[in-house]
């Protein structure tokens, strides 16, 4: 739990644990025993995947320094990989903390995001993709000729 004033939405139990633990099927790209990159059934931008701590961590606030450094690093490999696979003129990188502050699921995620043609990303009403949908998103961005963006240490 945290000591912080920050409001987290309810949520029991966590969407992000059950998905990392095989409970409900999601698209997960590669994962370390201290990161996972998932790709998101809500798709705001081309290429948008979380970058999410494997232990459960509500906040950036809780999030130990080690998996503070871990999370950094895969958010950089996730763009740099969005850039290659897709060539957006853009990327979006955010992460909330607090119901207030729009944060919907409480386990501390990054978004990373090429950007839409028109530009920016959809914070609207956007489809929801199926797994097989995400499946082949995760394909496109784990080409074996390329190394995998969750890098052990
Ligand atoms: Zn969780």
């Amino acid at each position: 739990m945290t000591d912080t004033s920050i409001e987290l939405p309810h949520e029991d139990p966590c969407a992000f644990c059950d998905y990392l633990a095989g409970r409900r099927p999601y698209t997960i790209v590669c994962r370390t025993h201290l990161v996972a990159v998932l790709v998101t059934r809500e798709q705001r931008g081309i290429g948008h995947v979380l970058v999410v701590p494997t232990r459960h961590c509500a906040t950036l606030l809780e999030a130990t320094a080690p998996a503070r450094h871990a999370l950094i690093d895969t958010v950089a490999a996730a763009a740099a990989r969005i850039d290659d696979v897709y060539e957006r003129p853009g990327i979006a990188i955010w992460q909330n903390n607090g119901s207030p502050a729009h944060q919907a699921i409480s386990h501390l995620h990054f978004h990373v995001a090429g950007t839409l043609p028109r530009g920016g990303t959809e914070f609207g009403t956007v489809p929801e993709l199926s797994v097989d949908e995400t499946d082949d998103i995760a394909r496109n961005l784990t080409h074996p000729d390329r190394p995998p963006v969750c890098q052990q240490r």
